[in-house]
């Protein structure tokens, strides 16, 4: 395995470290002030500057209008935009429309294309994506009570769901909902595109997370499909395909949200020892002099360093041995890279004191959005159990479900 990295990709990624301290970071405070909604005019300037970096949707194709960028070089440029809670969203490679972009690319018809994917690919519209249900435990996505009936050349769908990030201003959702509650469980719901102008989609409302509501991109929301009726070929793939296209999109998506962690990490890194270095607790005594302090530098810079090298293995793994192949390291990143998070975001915090709480720095937003990477595309512990169960299957324990 080959850890240096490509002089080409190098260059790329220093393109992206100057725009981000150029155009980037000077408006994180003013955005998280103003709101997600009334900075739009700022963001899409700023989204114009990065189209001309050629940057634009770089895990898309060039027939898209995208970067062409590798699943590993995105990982990489992932970490880099990571670093602001601006950066994906900026690069128009956030979720959770990097995900349907790809689920789009791989499943969806021409037509589908045309209609879905290529204003996404624009940043022309945003999309959200559909399947955690408040009255069903979402850590088990083949247990849904969503439905779509199918009445001639349509599907009708009926349910609730919540946590649909970014449906608030999004134009349409890919709604996973049970399609033959008679197959097997990993058979019976299926995706389909759900535009959100369609009669009986109606977004309840935005969902305060730790006292914020957020708004358009930057919001999580609860949505009623209420009779919804969309033509049979707003089918993704095909029937009973839901939940094989929900783990092509979260084996890779796994990568991509653990890199940008690590990019998070790093940046609050920094943040704590400039901190550190500058911040008298007495005169001509930096907080940085203080042995506690050293200890969460130290161990942060090490937990940084592995949860980094653990990511590009799996992704490497992914690359060598496919999605199956890998799907153990992909576990074991998942919950790991996420404690590394919560970790070296809660030091950063404490070493700035009450200025770690405010939102005059972006760990803050960082922490409150970011609590939630041990919980969203699986909790710790369904990783951790499936990890264990499948080590444990080599020494010939046969641990099952604990249903
Ligand atoms: C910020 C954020 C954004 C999100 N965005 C989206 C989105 O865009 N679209 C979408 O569809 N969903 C989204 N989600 C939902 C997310 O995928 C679910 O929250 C997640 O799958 C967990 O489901 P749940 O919340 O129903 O928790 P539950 O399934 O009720 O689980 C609760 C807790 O039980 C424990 N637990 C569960 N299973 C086991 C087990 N087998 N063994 C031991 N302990 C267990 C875990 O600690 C878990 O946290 C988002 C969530 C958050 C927080």
């Amino acid at each position: 395995m080959d850890f240096s990295t490509p002089p080409a990709l190098q260059e790329k990624l220093d393109l992206v470290s100057r725009f981000l301290d150029e155009h980037v970071y000077p408006i994180e405070a003013q955005v998280a002030r103003d709101g997600f909604r009334a900075s739009l005019p700022l963001l899409q300037e700023r989204r114009e500057r990065v189209k001309k970096l050629g940057l634009f949707a770089p895990q898309m194709p060039h027939e898209l209008g995208g970067a062409g960028l590798t699943f590993r070089e995105h990982g990489r440029l992932s970490e880099i935009l990571g670093r602001s809670p601006l950066g994906h969203y900026l690069f128009n490679c956030q979720a959770p429309d990097a995900g349907n972009m790809e689920v789009l690319l791989q499943y969806g018809t021409p037509e589908q294309k045309e209609r879905f994917l290529l204003p996404l690919a624009r940043g022309e519209a945003r999309s959200c994506f559909s399947m955690t249900e408040p009255d069903r435990a979402g850590s088990n996505p083949t247990w849904l009570g969503t439905r779509a009936r199918r009445d001639g050349d349509f599907w009708v769908i009926e349910g609730r769901k919540w946590f649909t990030t970014a449906a608030d201003g999004a134009a349409f959702a890919i709604v996973m909902a049970v399609t033959n509650p008679d197959a097997p469980p990993h058979l019976r719901a299926s995706q389909i595109v759900v535009p959100t102008d369609t009669p009986g989609f109606k977004l309840v409302r935005n969902i305060s997370v730790m006292g914020h509501e957020g708004d358009d991109w930057a919001s999580h929301a609860e949505v009623a499909y209420e009779g919804c009726r969309v033509p049979a070929s707003n089918l993704l793939g095909g029937e009973g395909m839901g939940f094989l296209i929900a783990q092509d999109r979260l084996g890779p998506g796994r990568i991509h949200h653990c890199m940008r962690w690590i990019g998070i990490c790093e940046r609050a890194f920094e943040l704590m020892c400039r901190r550190a270095a500058s911040r008298e607790v007495a005169p001509g005594k930096p907080l940085g002099t203080r042995q506690m302090v050293q200890e969460w530098i130290a161990e942060s810079r090490a937990e940084i360093d592995a949860a980094r090298l653990s990511v590009l293995h799996a992704a490497w793994q992914i690359d060598t041995l496919g999605l199956h192949g890998a799907r153990d390291a992909i576990s074991a990143i998942k919950f790991h890279a996420a404690g590394v998070l919560q970790r070296v975001l809660d030091r950063a915090i404490q070493t700035h004191g009450a200025l770690g709480l405010t939102d005059d720095l972006p760990l803050a937003w960082f922490y409150r959005q970011e609590r939630a990477a041990r919980i969203y595309d699986g909790p710790d512990e369904v990783h951790k159990s499936a990890l264990a169960r499948r080590i444990l299957k080599g020494y010939g324990l046969k641990v099952g479900g604990e249903g």
